[in-house]
Order: structure tokens, then C-alpha cells, then sequence
């Protein structure tokens, strides 16, 4: 292994190349535009572009490319070169500051939601300062935000910063309150802990739904599957190490604090935590985790799968997103702190988080809506659909304590009221016992854990800061104005915990019991996608976006058109692809192993042995080819009766009550003939060998 620290950021125009390369004024320069925000003078761009160019030059680069990330939820890049020709034939090697700055990518076949058509064909990229450009392959990347030339963000990463500055803009005025007038930014924090399954490359090439969704659309029940648990916190495999090392000297080099990994329940999956950062970078850094994944994986024979779904009965993958807010100076915010009046002030941080997500559990549902992640929400996988919180007992007792107006008394210590205690700290082993919790308290921070595995960040963290901005405004206004600041606290975090206690669930989220139990508190459950996508359009939640400048009506519209697309496109694929495999392999495969037993049967028969087992076989597969057969033709029946003409909504519900629900009826035949069908007849690497075969 090479040497960590020298290697780290080794790929990155980071803090530490400006202030060695940059002339002084010009580092001074962007340091405040990175800082502060300002705006980024042209004639300083030219000298930064230049330097950084000088950079990748000698680190081999020959291309540059604005870094963005659309709203098809992955990354986009245009490569050009920095060849400039000059006289004589010859070339130089250039990059300007407008270069680096904006740049023009033919957009016209990213998803809009019709937002280009209105306005211009095309969209552009600009640099977003604040995420370091870095080096992949020969190319210099420059992260970058894309809009359309009205201004409309077109991106996922554009509606995530504008949420970074409203929450940073209302948390000063808290801040303020409690006498912080130092702190000149409040950042949001996210440490997100990506799950995948690792299988054999060679297996995967053979499966069409694994190589065309992402998932098996396919696969009877191995004999041994996750019952044991045998493979959480289990010893790596080599195979599996050699992968992890790998991947983690990438993300080393491009200055990603990739920390722990682990194995997870899954047989095959596995876990990697980096260490928390802002919410922009962490939503780069997570994108480039992924694409290394998949990268690496293959250099080691081996094909990472980041879907949230892919094999049924086994685990789904999510990425838990540790969030929290912190003030420039580094004070994490959702800490209670050394003194009573740093206690009050986390306390009221923690009203809004507790206000912000019963108020809004909608948002946050949307946030994390994908068709990939509807396997794990809106079935019997932990977290449910419905979202709730999970505080811990002690917490919670606090709370209580606090509402009722008692004094909360546990071991040695006793709290009586807000702003006259030291809150006890709430060590991760007394708050993380839960698993279950979609957004769990967990000592200083929440984890959100019904974020989908292949989802980008940006989504669900616009939501989360736009959301707890918007109460802090509330806090902030009634604080300025009170004649009492401390009654007016006080005020504040009780009726707050008494509105809003429903949100708070300690128990099991997988009981079904919860499910009855949310439905009294009058808690949201909304299943699937396409019943949480219509709520992005309430009144209240376009009115709440647009105040906060996260999104204009027009954007949060065209999400929604985007993101319902999305859905049923996935769906689509996914239907056909199992038709595709249905005519070409499977029915081949029962056909094949039914003409073998009929043979054997009647040569039996002839002989005088009697009937065999052949014959019985042959008569519970036909039996399965039969429904198989039926219900395929019913399947692409549903496809072709796609209702064209109707909404993007009424496309999706079709998608899901009728096309999703075939699927889900024809794989079961499909299922029972690959239970029964000898080795040698299937056509595909079995649940069992691709759970197992990696060694
Ligand atoms: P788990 O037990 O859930 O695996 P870990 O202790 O490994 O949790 O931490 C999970 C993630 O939480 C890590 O990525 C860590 O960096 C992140 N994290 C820790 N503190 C914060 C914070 N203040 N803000 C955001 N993320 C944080
Ligand atoms: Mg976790």
C-alpha cells in the first residue's frame, strides 16, 4: 500500500493546491467567493483557470468537462480538449476563465419536464466554486450546476444549494438569538453510508434483467439466504478485500474520506461509510463513490450492484443519510452542548427538525420516491413508507418532561427546565438501538435511512433543509419579537412537542401493528411513488419551496413531470426485459426439460416400468409453462395498452396497478418451473450461485 497521506487529494484542486499555486490576492479572491458566496471576478477566473490547468497538465490530463448532475439522477460529462490550434500546425494547450466558469453542453436530451421547450433548447453548466474540481482519467472535472437559459434549475445539485442557503440563512437568525453573532454560515452536514451488493461479473453478464434493470426480475428462493445473518460484521472475503482496497486508494486520491466497510445481513452486500461533509460535496463525493464502485468492481471480475432491490426476499440496499447542521466555526448544532443555554439552544434546533418532519412528511417521502426504492418502502422491509422519528427513551423522556412540566430524573442526573440544565449527552448506544426508524436521532445527529441506494443525495437533503428552514423562520420570527426571550423559548419547544409528538415512534417500524397505529395518529403512508409524486404539487408545498427560493413553481412541476417519467420508463424496461426473457429462455428451458421427461415417460411405459415420476414431473411443469405462457401474453397485452394520450400521472398509476401488477403475478410461474427444471436446462446463474459465488 502507498503512502495514505501523500496519496490523499492527490487528485484534487483542493484548498491546499490554491493556496500553493494561486498568486496571493487571487487565492484570497476565491476564497471568499468559496466562503461567502461572492461573485467571482472574470479576470481572477482567467488566473485560476490557467493554474489549474497547469496542474492537470502535469498530472496528464489532456480534456476538461463540466461535472453535472441532471435529473436523470446520475452524472453527465462533455469532454474538450484544451487543444488551442496556433500557427504553423502546432497547438497550445489552453483553458480560460469563461471556460471554467460556464459552459454549454447540448442538453436537449436531458430530462426537462417540458422546462427547455418553453424557453430555449438549450441549457448551461456553471461552476459551483464550493466543490473542488478533481481529476478522473485524462480529464480535469469541474462540478458544476445546470440550468436552462431562463434560469431554471435543470439539475439536482442547483435546488440543493439554494436549500443550503435558506437554512443557513434562517439558522443565523436563531444563532443570533442566543448570542452567536461570530457564526456567518451555518452548513448542513452529510455523512451518507452507501450499501451495494458485489456479484461475479461473468454471472451477471448472463442475466438480462441484472444487466438492463439492475435487478432480478427472476429467481426462485436459494436454500440458504440471509436466515443465518451469518454474513454481518463477518470476515471479508479475498476477493471481496482486494475490491474494498482498491476502491478505497480511488477515493483516497480524490480526496474522499471513505472510513468503514463492512458486510451487511444480505449474503453479497456490503457497506461504505465516508466520513460527513458539507451536503454539496457529500452529494459529489457520493456520486463519484458510486460510479468507483462500479468501476473497480469490474477491474476485480466483479459487478457491483447499486439497485435498492436486486433479488427478492433478500435485504434491499439504502444509504443512510446522517444529516445535521453546523456553524462555520464547527459547532454541530443538533449536539446538546456544556452549558444550559447551549442545551436551550439545541433543544429549539430539535423542536424544528421535530416540527419540520411531522409537518412535512410528505417532502420528505417524495425526496426518497423512485421505483427501485418502492421495493423497500412500500413493502415488508425496514423503513416503512411511513415516516417517522426516533428520538431514544431518554430523549423522549426529556421531552415529555418538558411538556408536562415536571423534572426528568434518570441515574445521577436531573433535568428541570429549559435553559437552566446541562442535558445529559446521548451516547450512540442508548440512541441507535433502533434500526427500523426511517429518520432516527442518534446522539448528534439524524439519519434519515429511507433514502434508495441509487438515489442521488441532492433530493433528499433540498427537502430536509428547505423543510427545517422554514420552521426555523417560524422560531426566529416569534423569538425576534418577545418581550421575554426565555418565556417565548420555553413557549416554543413545548407546544412544539405537544403538536408534534405523533411524529416521535420508538417501537418496531416493521410491525404491522405500526401501520395501524400511524393510521390513528393520522401519520402519511404512502406507498408507492405514485401516490406520494402528487403531493409535490399541494399549494402549501409549491408556496413553501418557492419562499425559500429552493424551487420556482415552474421547477417543482417539472419534477414532478420528471420524476413520474422516470418511474414508469423503469417500469416499462423492466416489463419487457421479462417478456425478452420469458419467449427466449425460459419457456425454451421448460419446453426443453418437458420433452426430456415426456421421452423418458413413454419409453418407460413401453418397457413396461410403469409410469415414472417423469410423468408427474411432466404434468406440474405444463402446468407452470401453461400459466406462465398466459400470463406473459397477458403482460404484453398491459404494455401495448400504455393509455398514450393521458397525463404523466395517469401513465404511472397504469404503470403501477396494472403493468407492475402483472409483472408480479407472471414471475411466479416463471419462479415454480425454475424450482423444478434440472441444472442443466436453466438458462441462468441461480439466486443461490450469485448470492454465494463470490469467493
Ligand atoms: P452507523 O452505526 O450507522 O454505521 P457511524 O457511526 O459509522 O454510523 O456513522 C455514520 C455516518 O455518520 C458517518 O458517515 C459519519 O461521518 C456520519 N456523521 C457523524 N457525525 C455527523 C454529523 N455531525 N453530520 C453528518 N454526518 C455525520
Ligand atoms: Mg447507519
Amino acid at each position: 500500500m502507498s503512502n495514505v497521506p501523500k496519496m490523499f487529494g492527490s487528485l484534487v484542486f483542493n484548498d491546499t493546491v490554491m493556496q500553493e499555486r494561486l498568486p496571493k490576492a487571487t487565492y484570497k479572491a476565491l476564497k471568499e467567493t468559496r466562503e461567502r458566496g461572492k461573485a467571482l471576478e472574470p479576470k481572477v477566473a482567467d488566473v485560476v483557470a490557467n493554474t489549474m490547468k497547469e496542474w492537470a497538465l502535469e498530472k496528464g490530463c489532456t480534456h476538461f468537462t463540466h461535472w453535472f448532475q441532471p435529473m436523470t439522477g446520475i452524472t453527465a460529462e462533455k469532454h474538450d480538449s484544451f487543444i488551442t490550434p496556433i500557427a504553423g500546425g502546432k497547438v497550445l494547450m489552453e483553458f480560460s476563465g469563461k471556460e471554467l466558469i460556464k459552459g454549454e453542453p447540448d442538453a436537449s436530451s436531458f430530462p426537462s419536464g417540458g422546462l427547455r421547450a418553453t424557453f430555449e433548447a438549450r441549457g448551461y453548466t456553471a461552476w459551483d466554486p464550493t466543490s473542488d474540481a478533481f481529476i478522473k482519467g485524462n480529464s480535469l472535472c469541474i462540478p458544476t450546476a445546470f440550468c436552462s437559459y431562463g434560469g431554471e434549475a435543470l439539475d439536482k445539485k442547483t435546488p440543493l444549494l439554494r436549500s443550503m442557503d435558506a437554512i443557513s440563512k434562517q439558522a443565523l437568525r436563531v444563532l443570533k438569538l442566543f448570542g452567536n453573532m461570530e457564526a456567518k454560515r451555518v452548513i448542513t452536514t452529510v455523512g451518507p453510508e452507501q450499501e451495494y451488493f458485489l456479484i461475479d461479473k461473468a454471472m451477471y453478464e448472463k442475466r438480462k434483467d441484472l444487466v438492463y434493470t439492475g435487478r432480478t426480475l427472476f429467481g426462485a428462493k436459494p436454500p440458504k439466504g440471509q436466515e443465518m445473518e451469518d454474513h454481518y460484521f463477518g470476515v471479508i472475503k479475498p476477493r471481496v478485500a482486494a475490491f474494498m482496497a482498491d476502491l478505497n486508494e480511488e477515493l483516497w486520491k480524490l480526496g474522499i474520506l471513505a472510513k468503514t466497510e463492512h458486510n451487511e445481513v444480505a449474503p453479497s452486500q456490503h457497506e461504505l461509510a465516508p466520513l460527513f461533509t458539507t451536503s454539496n460535496v457529500a452529494t459529489d463525493h457520493n456520486q463519484l463513490i458510486m460510479e468507483m464502485m462500479k468501476k473497480v468492481a469490474t477491474r476485480h471480475g466483479l459487478t457491483c450492484l447499486l439497485h435498492e432491490k436486486p433479488f427478492d426476499g433478500i435485504n434491499g440496499s439504502g444509504k443512510h443519510n446522517n444529516w445535521s447542521m453546523s456553524t462555520d466555526s464547527g459547532e454541530n448544532l443538533l449536539e446538546p452542548g456544556d452549558s444550559p443555554s447551549q442545551n436551550a439552544q439545541f433543544l429549539l434546533f430539535l423542536a424544528a427538525v421535530i416540527k419540520a418532519v411531522d409537518e412535512h412528511q410528505d417532502l420528505l417521502r417524495i425526496s426518497v420516491a423512485s421505483a427501485g426504492n418502492d421495493h423497500r418502502l412500500g413493502a415488508n422491509e425496514a423503513p416503512p413508507a411511513i415516516i417517522s422519528m426516533f428520538l431514544g427513551d431518554e430523549l423522549t423522556g426529556i421531552l415529555k418532561s418538558i411538556e408536562d412540566g415536571t423534572s426528568y430524573e434518570q441515574k445521577d442526573k436531573v433535568f428541570m427546565e429549559i435553559g437552566s440544565d446541562i442535558l445529559p449527552r446521548f451516547p450512540k448506544d442508548t440512541t441507535d438501538r433502533n434500526r427500523t426508524s426511517p429518520f432516527a436521532f442518534t446522539g448528534n445527529k439524524f439519519e434519515f435511512r429511507s433514502v434508495g441506494s441509487t438515489a442521488s443525495l441532492a433530493c433528499p437533503n433540498m427537502m430536509l433543509n428547505t423543510i427545517v428552514a422554514d420552521e426555523l423562520e417560524q422560531f426566529a420570527d416569534e423569538l425576534e419579537k418577545a418581550p421575554d426571550f426565555k418565556a417565548a423559548l420555553n413557549k416554543i419547544v413545548k407546544d412544539t412537542i405537544r403538536d408534534h409528538k405523533r411524529i416521535i415512534f420508538n417501537g418496531n417500524n416493521y410491525a404491522p401493528e405500526w401501520v395501524t397505529e400511524a393510521e390513528k395518529r393520522g401519520l402519511l403512508n404512502l406507498r408507492s411513488t405514485v401516490d406520494a409524486m402528487p403531493y409535490y404539487l399541494k399549494k402549501e408545498n409549491i408556496d413553501l419551496l418557492k419562499k425559500h427560493g429552493v424551487l420556482t413553481k415552474t421547477e417543482a412541476c417539472a419534477r414532478y413531470d420528471i420524476e413520474l417519467e422516470n418511474y414508469y420508463k423503469q417500469i416499462n424496461i423492466e416489463a419487457l426485459t421479462m417478456l425478452d426473457m420469458i419467449k427466449k429462455d425460459i419457456l425454451p428451458a421448460a419446453a426443453s426439460y418437458e420433452k426430456d421427461l415426456a421421452e423418458t415417460a413413454s419409453q418407460k411405459k413401453a418397457m413396461g416400468i410403469g409410469t415414472g415420476f417423469e410423468e408427474d414431473l411432466l404434468k406440474k411443469l405444463s402446468g407452470f409453462s401453461e400459466k406462465l405462457y398466459d400470463d406473459a401474453e397477458k403482460l404484453e397485452a398491459d404494455v401495448e395498452n400504455t393509455p398514450e394520450e393521458k397525463s404523466t400521472y395517469d401513465i404511472a398509476a397504469y404503470y403501477r396497478n396494472t403493468v407492475f401488477a402483472q409483472m408480479e403475478a407472471t414471475r411466479k410461474p416463471a419462479d415454480s418451473i425454475e424450482a423444478l427444471v434440472g441444472s442443466k436446462y436453466w438458462p441462468y446463474p441461480t439466486y443461490g450461485e450469485l448470492l454465494f459465488g463470490v469467493m
